[in-house]
């Protein structure tokens, strides 16, 4: 329909041109005008009411038909007058009427943004309220995120339509309120939100995509392997979805198609899904809801698709607000690995594993050599940056079944599951020498950097965590005593 109406109107502005540029011929040689003069003067209004449509590309088209319209005329001309074919002012005319159609087509698209602008600041007035209606006084604020489409405004004074069955949507309403806030998993929140989301507003895809405000970017919340075939991307700073990141509202493809502020949206986004709601929690912008092949385009729907992503941005943030306290209370804030109370429980578990099933279990005492000199001599910024970059080098050089920690300051700890000592006197070689051939480039500075480390496997006289870890410093010190950036192994393993 939509494609319809934009054609019929091209065709018609193709068909006012042709027959324009044959008039222009008539007059200019009744009269004796300069070849492109009539075109100029007939074809400059229909050019200016195409770029005053909005309309990018039919804006172009017409500006660019009536240039050729300037030639066609002197062409004609040379038939009708036997005149000679003069490409100078024909050239002239076509170049006044590009010209006159950018400068149109530029104000008008200026115009446009911010008339919306205005539409969306007037939408968020206080006077906004929703008018009270006889006895039932609804004095509450009309939610912002739907007051930017006049056509919505009555619809929040009304009852849902009677379709819907308002005890069940009720039901059904706190049941994903329920499901949603208990979840504090976003792995498992984002399935039961696309899930709920497509039973309740009767639509088969929807897609929630999280907004990332420092990089400006989005990201599909779902994990490549769970995600399916979806034409629409979502664009960041155009389109319908860069309307939603910037005015915070819901915008459905109805309201593009009936607002005209709206239009150039279709012209730059041929594929539109029917709806996309912002995620948002007091002002912060989380993602992007996108909904698509709505069953029932039915009034309700607005209302609905509003509760659900307030709903849904509420359980978003509550389980990135968890997932955060959980990193913050397990890991190191500087190097990302897990602190010394995490350390601990993981070693417990690796403990209990390796004594149930007989297995070896190494443990690793690393510290920095020199390490106050390294700050006294480059500052503790240098010191910071040179260990969060050995930190990282654990990851390189260690298997991933590694449990690697900061024990504190400049010392780490590392344990090794199924690893008997000799083994992990491998990995702990190559990890010695990697800090220590490494040049660490803080501001200019080269800076270097040694590593000793102490090495105990778990046995009858290291059968306690405290007396595993107590074996491995013991090797330390051996290490730091015979001459620092050495690997030592306790004298029981
Ligand atoms: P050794 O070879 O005997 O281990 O000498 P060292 O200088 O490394 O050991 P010492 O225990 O004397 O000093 C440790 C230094 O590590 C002191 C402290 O300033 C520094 N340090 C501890 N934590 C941090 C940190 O997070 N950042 C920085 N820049 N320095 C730290
Ligand atoms: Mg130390
Ligand atoms: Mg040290």
């Amino acid at each position: 329909m939509r494609e319809n109406l934009v054609s019929r109107q091209f065709w018609s502005y193709v068909l006012l041109i042709v027959c324009l540029c044959t008039l222009a011929a008539l007059f200019g040689s009744t009269w004796d005008w300069t070849p492109g003069a009539a075109s100029l003067a007939v074809l400059a209004v229909p050019c200016c009411a195409a770029a005053l449509t909005g309309r990018r590309a039919l804006s172009m088209a017409i500006a660019f038909l009536s240039a050729v319209a300037c030639f066609v005329e002197a062409w004609i001309r040379l038939h009708l007058d036997a005149t000679s074919f003069t490409v100078g002012f024909p050239l002239l005319a076509a170049g006044v009427l590009l010209f006159t159609n950018g400068i149109v087509a530029l104000r008008t698209r200026r115009w446009q943004r911010e008339n919306a602008k205005l539409a969306v600041q007037n939408s968020d007035r206080p006077d906004d309220v929703v008018a009270p209606t006889g006895n039932n006084r609804q004095s509450e604020m009309t939610p912002p995120e739907l007051l930017h489409s006049s056509r919505i405004v009555p619809l929040l004074s009304e009852p849902m339509d009677d379709t819907v069955d308002q005890a069940m949507l009720l039901l059904t309403l706190q049941d994903i309120s329920r499901r949603v806030s208990s979840n504090l998993d976003l792995e498992t929140l984002i399935p039961t939100i696309i899930s709920t989301a497509k039973a309740s507003l009767g639509c088969s895809e929807c897609h929630v995509y999280y907004w990332n405000a420092r990089e400006g970017s989005l990201s599909c919340a779902l994990p490549p392997r769970a995600r399916d075939n979806f034409k629409y991307t979502p664009r960041t700073n155009s389109g319908m979805a860069g309307w939603v990141i910037e005015n915070r509202q819901i915008l459905t493809l109805r309201d593009i198609e009936a607002d005209y502020a709206l239009s150039s949206i279709l012209e730059e986004e041929p594929h539109l899904p029917d709806a996309i709601a912002p995620l948002a929690v007091g002002g912060e912008l989380l993602g992007l809801m996108i909904v698509d092949q709505v069953e029932q385009d039915s009034q309700s729907f607005l209302k609905l698709l509003y509760i659900l992503a307030t709903n849904y941005a509420l359980g978003i943030k509550n389980a990135q607000l968890f997932k955060r306290i959980e990193e913050m209370a397990r890991y190191d804030g500087q190097t990302g690995l897990l602190n010394h109370a995490s350390f601990r429980e993981e070693l417990e578990d690796a403990v209990k594993e390796s004594k149930s099933n007989s297995a070896h279990l190494t443990v690793m005492m690393c510290d920095l050599d020199h390490f106050k000199k390294l700050n006294d001599t480059y500052g503790h910024q240098a010191g910071d940056h040179v260990l969060s970059a050995v930190a990282n080098m654990f990851h390189a050089v260690f298997p991933e079944y590694a449990v690697v920690g900061r024990y504190g300051g400049e010392e780490f700890i590392c344990a090794l599951p199924h690893d008997d000592v000799e083994r992990a006197q491998e990995f702990a070689e190559d990890l010695r020498e990697l800090v220590a051939s490494q040049v660490y480039d803080f501001q200019g500075e080269q800076l270097k950097a040694s590593m000793s480390i102490g090495l105990a496997e778990l046995g009858p006289e290291t059968s306690t965590i405290d007396d595993l870890t107590r074996a491995a410093d013991m090797a330390l010190y051996q290490a730091k005593n015979s001459g620092r950036n050495r690997v030592v192994c306790h004298a029981h393993c």
